[in-house]
């Protein structure tokens, strides 16, 4: 098995969570032993998470999906941002907000979770008022969590230790578009990111009336 970021090694990520006998578990409460935290910050691309969340519904994964009010990459509030909020609730995912510091602005399309953006230390594990903060203590210790950023798994996939169940419970961040998009780097997979997005433009202007004749 090669530990390619590709949806073939997803799945196999999550074939591997499930022979361990974990279970999908969200931000609602203190993590149990068994526990796997699915966390998805989506950074870029509405589309990614889409296709990362209809791929774990497949697999009867639950995942919590957290989405920007204020990214420059995609708009929450436009009939495709719309529609994505409500395909992730349909699939039975749940949904935080993705956001940016100090604006913990949570309105009735997010469940009382948030994610930072970026963090930085002084404030990344602090609480927040009215809503869990994935980082705090209870939810994260680095021996419970691992993450893809950047192309890179820091401590390694954890393909092994979820099928020997070697954690006690894990929180598993997930950018999806690392995933979805083809590449064997970070920058490939961006220019990979890029191309589909030329095309949903491409798209986007003809539903626009606009004439590419
Ligand atoms: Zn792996
Ligand atoms: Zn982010």
């Amino acid at each position: 098995m090669t530990c390619s970021f590709d949806l073939e090694h997803y799945s196999e990520l999550l074939a591997a969570a499930a022979r361990g006998g974990y279970r999908f578990a969200s931000f609602e409460s203190d993590p149990q032993p068994g526990d796997l935290l699915l966390r998805h910050d989506v950074d870029l691309s509405l589309e990614a998470a889409l296709e990362l969340a209809e791929l774990e519904a497949g697999a009867g994964a639950r995942a919590t999906y957290f989405l920007m009010r204020d990214s420059v990459f995609y708009n929450l509030a436009s009939p495709p941002g719309e529609r994505a909020l409500a395909r992730l609730r349909e699939l039975g995912h749940a949904v935080g907000l993705h956001a940016r510091y100090p604006r913990a602005e949570l309105d009735g399309r997010f469940d009382p979770v948030l994610a930072w953006h970026n963090p930085d230390p002084d404030y990344m594990s602090a609480s927040v008022e009215g809503a869990a903060n994935v980082m705090e203590p209870r939810f994260f210790s680095p021996e419970t969590y691992r993450s893809d950023s950047n192309h890179a798994w820091r401590s390694g996939c954890p393909h092994e230790e979820l099928q020997a169940r070697s954690f006690e419970w894990l929180q598993l961040l997930v950018h999806p578009e690392i995933w979805v998009y083809p590449g064997e780097t970070m920058r490939q997979t961006m220019l990979a990111f890029l191309e589909a997005e030329r095309e949903l433009r491409l798209r986007h202007l003809a539903e626009d009336r606009i004439d590419l004749s």
